[in-house]
């Protein structure tokens, strides 16, 4: 006997090279089975999934989510039941004195699946910016003790190198974390936005599976040449195994970067949303928004989902996530995919007309359904950018 049995679906399982309709089957919380037909007599509860899209539960790269201590964190599980991420990483909200916290506080109460990159700086994102300003809190014996302690739910290091984060201090930041993440053989997440630090200098410092997170920024660190055409930094970083991977957040996506990559054949490896106080409110919205813009822009439908579920899992060696292979976890998310038309936007409120819509209905963790439920109204400071604010109020 199984537990649950979602019937009739689409399923798309790109760890198992799966596009085609199926059945799956969960029993205690796992996936038991996936079929061109399993039997509704063998199962306790159906779901009919019928003209719906099934997916593994989304995994979200970069997220911020430990709300209420620090600027930019959200509240997942109201946000997970209505969009379909599973497993939420979360991109450095938390150092090594507000880890503890985070453990407690946000993963031990959530129902959302919660990994993190520690920040370098002891401090995290507590304020918008300016963590690695004074370099007494880049603490590397700290931070690498936090990690022995805590490898469970830590999967790599993040580092934002930008103008403001590094205010007076250069790339130190960086070759502190690049240090720090050599010594506990973890991932690096590079954050890049606008320089100074230079673009080269950053880059030099990135290892194979390491991440570069916002790839599609259209700041000064912004992988494109001034004719327009992809940088040959992107193929560089490509060639020698550093993961693309989106972050869209409130400032970081650029359709023209984004246009520019997709024209060359390159595309990104991890689509991931940057979710936190601001872009939830839009023009980012939520992870299947950011995969419709993406969709399209004339990628696959298997394409994009691989790129929310299999890779973001493998960047943070958690190979038994973002899949249906039975044995794994039962997290699952149901999809309509829209056909309307809708009108999307990158961070610079720049349009694109699109034809197609990916609608969440559905979100399961460990075979039990999320809840909808009210989100939590935005901090008193998370105020949009005039630009945003002034079409986004329009609807
Ligand atoms: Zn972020």
């Amino acid at each position: 006997m199984y537990d649950l049995l979602i019937r009739g679906g689409h399923v798309i399982d790109p760890a198992n090279n799966l596009n085609a309709p199926a059945d799956v089957a969960i029993r205690d919380g796992r996936i038991a089975a996936v079929a061109e037909f399993i039997d509704p007599a063998q199962a306790r509860a159906v779901i009919d999934a019928t003209g719906q899209i099934v997916t593994p539960g989304l995994v979200d790269l970069h997220t911020h989510v430990y709300w209420g201590v620090t600027y930019w964190g959200i509240e997942a599980d109201p946000v997970a039941a209505r969009s379909g991420v599973t497993t939420w990483v979360d991109a450095g909200s938390a150092g090594a004195y507000s880890f503890p916290g985070f453990r407690h506080f946000i993963c031990n109460a959530s129902r959302v699946r919660m990994f993190a990159f520690l920040n370098l700086s002891a401090i995290g994102l507590i304020a918008p910016t300016w963590e690695f300003a004074n370099l007494d809190y880049c603490d590397i014996d700290l931070a690498a003790r936090t990690i022995e302690e805590n490898r469970d739910m830590l999967v790599g290091i993040k580092a934002r190198i930008d103008h403001n984060t590094t205010r007076g201090v250069g790339i130190r930041p960086l070759e502190l974390a690049r240090t720090l993440a050599d010594r506990v053989a973890l991932p690096l997440m590079v954050h890049i936005g606008n320089a100074p630090p230079a673009l080269d200098e950053i880059v030099a410092l990135l290892r194979p599976g390491d991440i570069l997170t916002h790839c599609f920024t259209g700041g000064t660190h912004r992988l494109l040449s001034d004719d327009g055409r992809l940088s040959p930094v992107a193929r560089a970083l490509r060639e020698r195994g550093v993961l693309l991977d989106i972050g869209h957040g409130t400032g970081s996506f650029s359709y023209r970067v984004a246009e520019a990559a997709l024209a060359e054949g390159l595309l990104p490896d991890i689509i991931s949303s940057d979710i936190h106080q601001l872009s939830v409110q839009g023009p980012m919205f939520d992870l299947p928004t950011t995969l419709s813009k993406f969709l399209n822009l004339g990628m696959s439908l298997p394409d994009v989902i691989d790129r929310a579920t299999r890779r973001p899992a493998l960047a943070i060696g958690k190979p038994e996530l973002g899949t249906l292979q039975p044995g794994a976890p039962a997290d699952v998310a149901l999809f309509r995919l829209e056909e309307a038309d809708v009108t999307f936007y990158d961070v610079e409120m720049n349009p694109r007309a699109g034809n197609r819509r990916l609608v969440c209905t559905m979100t399961m963790i460990d075979g039990q359904l999320l809840p909808q439920r009210a989100e939590r109204a935005p901090a008193i400071w998370a105020i949009l950018p005039e630009h945003q604010r002034r079409i986004l109020d329009r609807g």
